[in-house]
């Protein structure tokens, strides 16, 4: 564990001597300050949408103003097995793009600050501590085919960032299943049936987890993998992704 953890910070070191953090905003990329929080420029701050003010009491999904009700409508029709999920900012056109650097450009530094933003997040809600922080999981044939699980990465910085252990190994993906993207809402429900399994159930029953995903849109992934949890024991799983798309 130790030596992982020193040849982590020795890679992520080399990283930060290759990509150096803190000197470019990470959305328009014009030049920071190093101590912008973040790594975002004040005028991109301002076109971000925080999911600060409405949101829903259990998924975390920003609502409209005008929206009445606790839950979204995603919520009220469907059960979810978390106790609460949470978000940090608006799914739109520059979050889409910026989690496309890091999922394709393998812009690993990007992961960092969300992962800085996510922990701010985690920290607002006074979230106690968690057994394991638990990343969403690729299928091993996609893994292989991208080199690369944006929501591992960004596990491992909540996880330095908390100083709660990350398990990587134990939740899997078994199903290859199809880019939820372009599904509808129904068919990504089947989609992700029986799509994870845990490998080791004894180091999940009666442990509280934390499920780390970049985006959230239906909530089937996250819900599927904390089915398979509550399956194997778990005391409680809680929920927190990078972005999500705006309840309508
Ligand atoms: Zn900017
Ligand atoms: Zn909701």
């Amino acid at each position: 564990m130790e030596a992982y953890k020193s040849l982590w910070n020795l890679v992520d070191g080399l990283l930060d001597f290759v990509y150096p953090r803190n000197i470019e905003c990470i959305l328009c990329r014009d030049p920071i300050e190093k101590k912008e929080k973040y790594a975002i420029c004040a005028s991109c701050k301002k076109k971000i949408h925080f999911a600060e003010e409405k949101t829903c009491k259990k998924c975390g999904k920003p609502l409209e103003e005008l929206y009445l009700p606790e839950l979204c409508h995603d919520c009220m029709m469907t059960k979810h097995f978390f106790t609460r999920s949470y978000t940090c900012v608006v799914y739109d056109e520059e979050i889409k793009t910026l989690l496309y650097r890091l999922k394709y450009g393998k812009q690993r530094y990007l992961a960092y600050h969300m992962a800085e933003m996510m922990t701010a997040k985690i920290k607002e809600k006074e979230l106690e501590q968690m057994h394991w922080i638990i990343p969403v999981p690729l299928h091993t044939a996609k893994k292989r085919q991208r080199e690369f699980n944006q929501s591992e990465i960004i596990s491992q910085y909540i996880s330095r960032q908390t100083g709660w252990p990350m398990d990587e190994k134990n939740l899997i993906r078994i199903k290859d299943t199809a880019t939820q993207n372009k599904l509808s809402r129904e068919e990504r429900k089947i989609n992700m049936k029986n799509a994870f399994q845990i490998l080791k159930p004894e180091k999940i029953k009666a442990k509280k987890i934390l499920l780390v995903d970049d985006i959230y849109t239906t909530g089937s992934t996250l819900n599927s993998c904390s089915k398979e949890l509550l399956r194997a024991g778990a005391l409680d799983i809680y929920a927190i992704t990078f972005a999500a798309g705006k309840n309508i």
